[in-house]
């Protein structure tokens, strides 16, 4: 099983220094450009009209801010935010218990939707589109079919795995966002105000090499930041500099691009079973024993950005840049 560092579940304690961290306001909420412009606009026009925001869907790999931008969202609109979960709502009377429990306005946040059951789904769609939900009263042929007025709510969708939601399910969200990866220069504001926050010293260097060992993603910087600041409390009486930064993440055997060692094995299982590709996504997966969307939703986005590993028409590819990353001779006769 391969768990990159960014979908690891967090320990109790990271999620309470996540939380206590979360960016609060568009001011801390940095980067991500076109996400932010296009909910200021659906923002404003909502209570320009003093209507409820469209239902929005935002997608992309974990940890990038997805939650984050939710609680914004609602925070923004002057509303109250229920956050809940594709695997918390297994039942359609959960969703009702919820939904009947919303107040005019209020977003309704549904972590990882792509897990919500066809039936749950279903009971979404009526509430969706005209704020109604249908409950179905008795058994047999005597039953029949009561529909409850739902006070308007805005829905807030958010998955790592866009490609297992359905079609009707994705076109009932009038806004769909892609989430991207950060620049090592935007991970390192994301540091700094982190360690300011938690009054701790960091010089320009040290945030900017975590920055750039952290995917691309907010939630590793911040999970890497804590690491380094552990070690160097423990290792150097708390002073972190760019060498206590090296030492820490090489004592967490995190490299240089910010690959661990389950992201190394994946290269490496490629090149050593199947010559570095083409290979194609069902080969990998059984190679791997794992599912085939979390590799291409999860896992690859990131070794894609970096150049490391490249989808072709034939199947996935091994760069030469990822031989080089791993200190491996590139069959040049490929
Ligand atoms: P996701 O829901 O996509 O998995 P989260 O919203 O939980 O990601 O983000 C993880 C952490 O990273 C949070 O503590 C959050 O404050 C921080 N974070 C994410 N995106 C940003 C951003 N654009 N600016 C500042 N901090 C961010």
């Amino acid at each position: 099983m391969i768990e990159p560092i960014a979908i690891q579940p967090a320990t109790v304690e990271e999620e309470i220094l996540f939380t206590s961290l979360r960016a609060q306001d568009w001011n801390e909420f940095l980067g991500q450009e076109t996400v932010k412009k296009a909910f200021q606009i659906a923002i404003e026009a909502a209570k320009q009209r003093k209507e409820t925001m469209d239902h929005a869907l935002l997608y992309g790999p974990p940890g990038l801010g997805k939650t984050t931008l939710s609680h914004i969202i609602a925070k923004e609109l002057g509303v109250n935010i229920r956050v809940t979960s594709g695997t918390a709502l297994t039942k359609t009377g959960d969703l009702a218990a919820i939904l009947t429990n919303l107040e005019n306005g209020d977003v309704l946040f549904i972590d990882e939707i792509h897990r919500l059951s066809k039936a749950v789904e279903e009971t979404l769609y009526p509430a969706m589109e005209d704020y109604a939900l249908d409950i179905v009263i008795g058994k047999g042929p005597s039953a029949r079919t009561v529909r409850l007025d739902l006070p308007k709510f805005t829905l807030v969708g958010a998955t790592t795995r866009f490609g297992l939601l359905s079609g009707p399910f994705r076109d009932r969200f009038g806004l769909v966002q892609r989430l991207e990866f950060y620049p090592p220069e935007g991970l390192k504001t994301i540091i700094h105000n982190a360690a300011k926050k938690l009054k701790a010293r960091l010089p320009d260097k040290a945030a900017f090499a975590i920055a750039q060992r952290s995917r691309g993603t907010p939630r590793v910087a911040l999970k890497l930041f804590k690491r380094v600041r552990d070690y160097a409390q423990v290792k150097n009486g708390g002073g972190i500099t760019p060498q206590t930064v090296e030492d820490a993440l090489s004592m967490f055997a995190i490299d240089q691009l910010g690959l661990d060692h389950n992201d190394r094995k994946f290269l490496i299982e490629l090149i050593n079973k199947h010559g570095g590709g083409p290979v194609g996504l069902g080969t990998i997966a059984a190679t791997l024993h794992e599912d085939p969307g979390t590799i291409e939703e999860v896992i690859e986005p990131y070794l894609i950005q970096v150049g490391l590993l490249k989808r072709t028409t034939k199947g996935r590819v091994i760069s030469k840049l990822a031989y080089k990353h791993l200190g491996l001779e590139y069959p040049e006769k490929k």
